[in-house]
């Protein structure tokens, strides 16, 4: 498939290719994807070419969608030849599932040939990637089918921003928000994903107040990401009222006390000026009571936060269930009422498997049974 060109430029004023923050991680290069302009100047010289081919190069990685230096028409047709092998980073896609509100939900195949799960959500004024950060994951939360599955690795930088790239070229049109809400706990893999925030912000053009890093919490790494100093909003996945609720559904919550989390939280206001979004997931008669509604309200008092409200998706593995919209809107309303900022996230994409991690693991079931899923490349 050939991605269409995405070439208009973005409304953010800040980028693409604003001078790359002093605190940048470096990146090894190659892969190019993740890359800043003054990291594909360096290398283009030490390939022993004119530095103004870094600046080529950068337009045609995140604006002309280049999946091999040989596609680049601009640059002298020997060196593209010798240079062909050089990887640029690009994932291939495996297989896709529109829903019918046309969320896309893409099976992405790395150079290792490992798959990952990436979302392109689409509103009039939005586009949304939701992106991996890992293959599999370590946390094995209990209602999480990506838990489920096991830890494979780390994603690296490039194969992080590649997930946009792609959507982006998939939909024709800017992406506009990035959620790290895919596979993956993003705090264990800080370094690429802060990597990667920089090179979304600085070569892709997305605002870093579009950005939102969801995570279970894991000690120590919440004050490490607000050291960075990054505009992103920090989503936590907090899904309990209390401190033996939550061991219940989420084994790491044992090493990671909820006074503690909170307090980390408030370090994370405090040292950014951003507000922490806390994520709720309801699973219906396990915290979605009256009883809980009043004791998350009495946990978040005085906490200048939004409680995003997500109604369980069901998995395969678990037989937890789903509360119906009249319980969610009951307690929405009870948050509000005692002054909670709360509202339920709507549910994109049920249709193609909406649950984090639930279409690779239905993928990876299909293909050990060696019948076909339709793989689109
Ligand atoms: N590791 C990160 C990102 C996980 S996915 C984190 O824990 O925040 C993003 C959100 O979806 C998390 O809040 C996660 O707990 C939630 N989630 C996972 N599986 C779900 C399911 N089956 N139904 C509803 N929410 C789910």
């Amino acid at each position: 498939m050939t991605p269409a060109p995405v070439s208009s430029r973005p409304s953010d004023p800040a980028a693409p290719a604003a001078a790359p923050s002093p605190n940048r991680p470096s990146l090894a290069v190659p892969p190019l994807v993740g890359a800043s302009i003054a990291e594909l100047t360096d290398w283009v010289k030490e390939q022993g070419q004119p530095a103004y081919r870094g600046k080529q190069l950068h337009q045609w990685i995140y604006q002309q969608g280049a999946r091999s230096l040989e596609d680049i028409s601009v640059f002298p047709k020997a060196w593209r030849q010798t240079m062909a092998a050089v990887p640029v980073g690009r994932s291939q896609i495996h297989y896709r599932a529109v829903a019918r509100d046309k969320t896309v939900k893409y099976l992405l195949k790395l150079a290792d040939g490992q798959i990952i799960e990436t979302v392109g959500i689409p509103t009039a004024k939005r586009l949304t990637v939701c992106v991996s950060s890992q293959v599999g994951c370590p946390m094995a939360c209990d209602f999480c089918a990506t838990g489920k599955g096991g830890f494979v690795r780390n994603l690296s930088r490039a194969e992080i921003v590649d997930q946009v790239l792609t959507v982006q070229e998939e939909f024709g049109r800017r992406v506009s928000n990035v959620v790290f809400m895919g596979m993956g706990e993003p705090l264990l893999n800080l370094d690429a994903v802060v990597g990667a925030v920089r090179s979304l912000n600085e070569d892709v053009g997305i605002g870093q107040r579009n950005l939102t890093i969801s995570t279970v919490g894991v000690p120590g790494r919440i004050r490490a990401l607000a050291a960075h100093q990054l505009q992103v909003t920090l989503a936590v996945s907090l899904h309990a009222s209390n401190q033996s609720l939550r061991e219940t559904t989420i084994p790491s919550a044992k090493h990671y006390p909820l006074t503690a989390l909170l307090d980390d939280c408030r370090a994370y206001v405090q040292e950014t000026g951003r507000r922490v979004t806390f994520e709720y997931t309801l699973l219906a008669q396990v915290n979605d009571t009256e009883t809980h509604a009043a004791e998350l309200a009495g946990l978040l008092r005085g906490f200048q936060s939004h409680v995003n409200l997500i109604p369980y998706n069901p998995i395969s593995e678990v037989d937890y269930r789903r509360p119906s919209g009249d319980r969610a809107q009951d307690f929405l309303e009870q948050l509000e009422e005692l002054g909670i900022a709360a509202s339920i996230r709507q549910t994109r994409g049920l249709d193609a498997d909406a649950a984090c991690g639930q279409l690779r693991a239905s993928h990876l079931e299909v293909d050990s049974d060696s019948s076909n899923l339709a793989a689109v490349d």
